[in-house]
């Protein structure tokens, strides 16, 4: 299977603080991969340089087969493929769910308004919030936030999906409604990299899992491997801890 994103050897630093070391990892195309680890491992790290969110302190990003760390390469481009998901979801307060979903289309992808609105309302309706196109995002509910906020993702129709914790904010009872709109996107064949701490979730919809401890890749495998029959101890012992 065709590699979207080839990582290798990737290193962040902040000061004197290793936070990812000489971390090796590839996502494929079609590919659901949750990272999983206990908080401070590194996972948001992770999602932040692979969309250059942070700027990594070593090794390659390899997008469509350049490095795209290399100093000439067109990064404004690389981050319009990726789309990212926050657990604060971080909508656009003065915009309503038409205008979150529609700006950026407009404003980066150059799309007139029309055509980015039709297609910001192909999306809402993905994620069921197609009703809901003139409401601000204080009238709504923290899961129908995070909704919009993966409507708005989409519109941008990127190549992978970066999600960073996207239920851990919400009331527990809105925890549902979002993990099952990712389940659906993750069955239409859409290449997601969720960060969860969801394990339940994490061992239905993952093709494979990333265990993360301090800064390193510990463990990946199936989620069979991973959850029911981990190779690494400190695999094991997050899991005990988690489960
Ligand atoms: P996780 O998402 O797994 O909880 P993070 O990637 O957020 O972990 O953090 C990993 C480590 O990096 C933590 O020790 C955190 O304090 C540190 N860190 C993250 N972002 C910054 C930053 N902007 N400045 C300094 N340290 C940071
Ligand atoms: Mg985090």
């Amino acid at each position: 299977m065709e590699k979207v994103i080839e990582i290798q050897h990737l290193s962040k630093s902040f000061g004197a603080h290793e936070v990812l070391k000489d971390i090796d990892f590839s996502v494929k195309k079609g590919e659901v991969v949750c990272i999983i680890g206990s908080s401070g491992s590194g996972k948001s790290t992770l999602l932040r340089c692979i969309n250059l969110l942070e700027k990594p302190s070593g090794g390659q990003i390899i997008y469509q087969g350049e490095n795209i760390l290399d100093n000439k390469h067109d990064i404004h481009s690389y981050r319009t493929k990726l789309g990212m998901v926050f657990q604060q979801f971080n909508l656009f307060n003065n915009h309503n769910v038409l205008g979150n979903c529609s700006v950026g289309q407009v404003k980066v992808l150059k799309r007139s308004k029309e055509e980015a609105e039709k297609i910001a309302l192909k999306y809402l309706n993905v994620v069921g919030m197609d009703g809901y196109v003139n409401a601000k995002p204080k009238q709504l509910s923290g899961g129908q936030k995070q909704r919009v906020a993966i409507a708005r993702a989409l519109s941008m129709e990127p190549d992978v999906m970066l999600f960073d914790e996207p239920t851990s904010a919400l009331d527990p009872e809105m925890v549902g409604e979002v993990l099952k709109v990712m389940k659906e996107l993750a069955n239409t064949g859409l290449t997601m990299l969720i960060v969860t701490h969801e394990m339940e979730f994490a061992k239905e919809v993952s093709d494979r899992v990333v265990f993360m401890d301090k800064g390193v890749i510990a463990e990946e495998g199936p989620p069979k491997q991973i959850f029911n029959n981990p190779l690494q101890d400190r695999t094991r012992e997050f899991l005990k801890r988690t489960l």
